[in-house]
């Protein structure tokens, strides 16, 4: 689908929740695609991508950047501690904060380098075991300890289970994000947005609606499970 009509999409859905036209953020993930849909999404003039490897995206951001002015790419996918670095040189947000041991590593690099990419909290709304998240239980305690370290949170992220209703997800994280003070939530993929953005997305995750369906890759599963 063309990226004009994903915008169209976007707006209409804004209107339709009273929200303000362009105040949703279209994060166009380009993980396993072919570098020529990625170049023809940036010759539009598209600028905010997402990756979930941070190997993929070392590998294919960089020269996109030196091509492109003001580029932004989002990690959606699991962070092992040992890419933190890594990650926080390549990545202008990260959605996938999910546990203390990362987040005092992420603390103790930003102390180090004194600056932070932004960052999302990931809530396993689900409670599924397979998928990466805190339990919807735990997330005010975890907000609580990020702060207190110090880093920039600015929001909660979930990948509702592919079998239910996703807009009961939706709404439980916006909840979340509530009573937390945050405003920012990282919710809606191609198939969902719309209802996404019905309830309070500020940022959604948009792929193969984008760049057609993912070519598969060998090391790479084709799905959203995180990890
Ligand atoms: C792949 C992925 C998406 C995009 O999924 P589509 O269904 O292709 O839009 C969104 N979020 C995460 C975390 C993903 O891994």
């Amino acid at each position: 689908m063309p990226l004009q009509e994903i915008q169209a999409r976007i707006e209409k859905a804004e209107l339709a929740a009273g929200r303000a036209a362009g105040s949703v953020k279209l994060i166009a993930v380009s993980k396993v695609q072919p570098n020529d849909r990625v170049q023809a999404v940036l010759d539009q003039g598209h600028r905010v991508f997402g990756e979930n490897r941070v190997q993929e995206a070392a590998e294919k951001w960089p020269d996109f950047k030196a091509q492109f002015d003001n580029v932004s790419v989002h990690l959606i996918g699991p962070l092992q501690t040992n890419k933190a670095r890594q990650a926080m040189g390549l990545f202008d947000a990260i959605h996938s904060v999910d546990r203390p041991k990362l987040a005092k590593t992420l603390a103790r690099l930003a102390q180090e380098q004194g600056q932070c990419p932004d960052l999302f909290i990931q809530v396993n709304t689900g409670e599924e075991d397979q998928k990466a998240g805190v339990l919807p239980t735990d997330t005010d305690d975890f907000v609580q300890q990020c702060r207190s370290l110090d880093l920039p949170v600015v929001g909660l992220m979930c990948i509702p289970p592919v079998d239910e209703e996703p807009s009961l997800h939706f709404a439980l994280l916006a909840k979340i994000a509530a009573r937390n003070g945050l405003d920012d939530l990282s919710m809606g993929m191609s198939s969902d947005f719309e209802s996404a953005i019905a309830l309070g997305a500020t940022h959604i995750r948009v792929g193969s609606a984008i760049f057609g369906a993912r070519v598969q890759h060998q090391k790479q599963t084709d799905s959203a499970e995180n990890p």
